[in-house]
């Protein structure tokens, strides 16, 4: 490799760096070096088959595309089509099963009534009571005072509990804004214009974006290997841990990590929907998905199907997935924000560098904006 005259250097292949790599290559028409430490492209929404069954699966985790964004939907229609699928997403507590958000059907399912929907406000009003909070400070106090102590306890605070590894009552108020609440049947979740899974698999999207003869990839390299090659001018575009490029030298971020537990079940169809949350604490998996309901376009087996057990836990170090929320982190990513934007030649972001949860159409988004902002000068 001629490091010195090495323009463009990305690290890492999810859409944050693909994105940009492909910007790079096909709008700048400048040629770009891709890394990435796995052994495969596509980050976190790396899609696989599974050789028994035929049935291809997320490997980090069912992912659903989804976006009200004009630019982004036309950016990813270049690389993909996509197929129906609708996204909706069921619980069990205590054996019976709900629907998620929240909505009617669960509230008349839990409470075994058939409230209208202009019924429900009073309703709920009489089942927070006395537990309302005026200045709610945390997770725990804002969920009571939305829906009450009963489908809190049942629907939120196990399942939290074991997503995040703590109590709810430790956790941020504005984690609540992505649990989506509704008073009328819409069992959807998500209220995006566009949504769908792409028609031939996540990977292949990538191996199309990619597919510029001004991208070089090389995976399983990892950025520590090879910074010592680095010249001042090349231009860094980093999507791993923002702590990790600077040596955690303010100190390091906090995450949680998922397992998957994959089985091969021998039946056409276990739980009949692509993921089944499971809200009891007891339960050590927080999800179960089973990706065969994801494409129902193809013809995957009837007599076998694949199920994988999701487990949430803190992090290593090794495997970042979700961002711990407290005042700590959020601190500490500032101070390392403000090292990242001191230096002319380096971009961090993405969801491992802005220390965000971001969708996929997020990603895509902040990519193609700082593309604009930082490359198009
Ligand atoms: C369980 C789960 C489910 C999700 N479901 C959805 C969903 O249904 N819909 C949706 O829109 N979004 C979903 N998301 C979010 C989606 O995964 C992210 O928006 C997306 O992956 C972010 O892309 P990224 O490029 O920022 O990060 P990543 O995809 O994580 O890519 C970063 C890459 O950088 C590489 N890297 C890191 N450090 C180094 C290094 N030192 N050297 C070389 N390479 C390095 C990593 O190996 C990785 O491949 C989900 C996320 C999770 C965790």
């Amino acid at each position: 490799m001629d490091w010195q005259n090495l323009k463009y250097l990305v690290v890492g292949s999810g859409f944050f760096g693909a994105t940009m790599a492909e910007r790079i290559a096909s709008q700048l028409n400048e040629k770009v070096l891709l890394i990435d430490k796995r052994p495969h492209i596509g980050g976190n929404c790396h899609s696989q088959t599974d050789e028994e069954t035929s049935i291809e699966y997320h490997t980090y985790g069912t992912h659903i595309f989804h976006t009200s964004n004009e630019l982004v939907w036309n950016y990813i229609n270049q690389f993909t089509s996509f197929n129906g699928y609708r996204h909706q997403v069921l619980t069990t507590y205590e054996n019976k099963v709900y629907q998620l958000p929240i909505n009617l059907e669960t509230i008349n399912s839990f409470y075994n009534l058939s409230l209208k929907p202009f019924e429900v406000e009073q309703f709920l009003k009489e089942q927070i009571g006395n537990d309302y909070i005026e200045h709610p400070s945390n997770f725990e106090e804002k969920a009571i005072n939305l829906i009450g102590k009963k489908l809190y306890e049942a629907f939120i605070k196990g399942y939290s509990k074991k997503q995040w590894g703590c109590s709810p009552a430790q956790l941020p108020v504005d984690i609540l804004n992505r649990l989506p609440f509704r008073k009328s049947y819409n069992e959807s979740y998500y209220n995006s214009k566009w949504q769908g899974i792409p028609e031939f698999g996540y990977t292949a999207i990538f191996e199309k974006m990619l597919s510029h003869p001004n991208i070089e990839i090389r995976l399983n390299t990892d950025f520590f290997s090879l910074r010592s090659h680095l010249y001042p001018d090349t231009k860094i575009i980093y999507s791993g841990p923002i702590d990790s490029y600077f040596d955690y030298c303010y100190g390091k971020l906090e995450w949680r990590t998922l397992e998957f537990e994959k089985e091969i079940i021998e039946v056409e169809d276990y739980q009949g929907t692509s993921v089944m949350n499971y809200a009891d604490e007891e339960i050590p998996f927080t999800r179960i998905h089973e990706p065969r309901h994801l494409h129902t376009e193809r013809n995957y087996p009837d007599n076998k199907t694949l199920i994988i057990r999701e487990y949430s836990k803190a992090d290593d170090g090794k495997n970042p997935y979700y961002p711990l929320h407290n005042i700590k982190n959020r601190e500490l990513v500032l101070k390392y924000r403000a090292l990242a934007d001191s230096q002319p030649n380096l971009i961090i972001a993405g969801r491992l560098g802005d220390y965000r949860y971001y969708d996929m159409h997020d990603t895509i988004h902040r990519a193609l904006s700082l593309f604009n902002e930082r490359m198009m000068k």
